[in-house]
């Protein structure tokens, strides 16, 4: 599987949590009152179901997917912003 393929299934994760996230936040507001904890849950459960994020760089120099210049962006770069390679080559460690 390619880089951008796996990159862009786990954006669609980061969704599925970001979703739960905010049910999370709305649920606990709407039972227990506004709450700051709850907040803070949801946004310590996305950071940590985003850690992975991190390990999708270019496998020729080594750039991350989801960074285009300095911004992060949701969705995965289908070819990489520095270098120019194919992050939807099926093979990246055949180089
Ligand atoms: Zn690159």
């Amino acid at each position: 599987m390619s880089l951008y393929a796996r990159a862009r299934r786990h954006a669609w994760r980061m969704m599925g949590v970001l979703a739960a996230g905010v049910v999370l936040v709305v649920l606990v507001d709407r039972l227990a009152g506004h709450s700051t904890l709850a907040f803070a849950a949801a946004i310590l459960m996305l950071l940590i179901a985003n850690a992975p994020m991190l390990g999708f760089n270019c496998p020729t120099c080594g750039k991350n997917a989801f960074f285009r210049g300095v911004l992060v962006v949701p969705w995965p770069n289908r070819r990489c912003t520095r270098c120019g390679s194919d992050l939807d080559a099926p093979a990246p460690q055949n180089r």
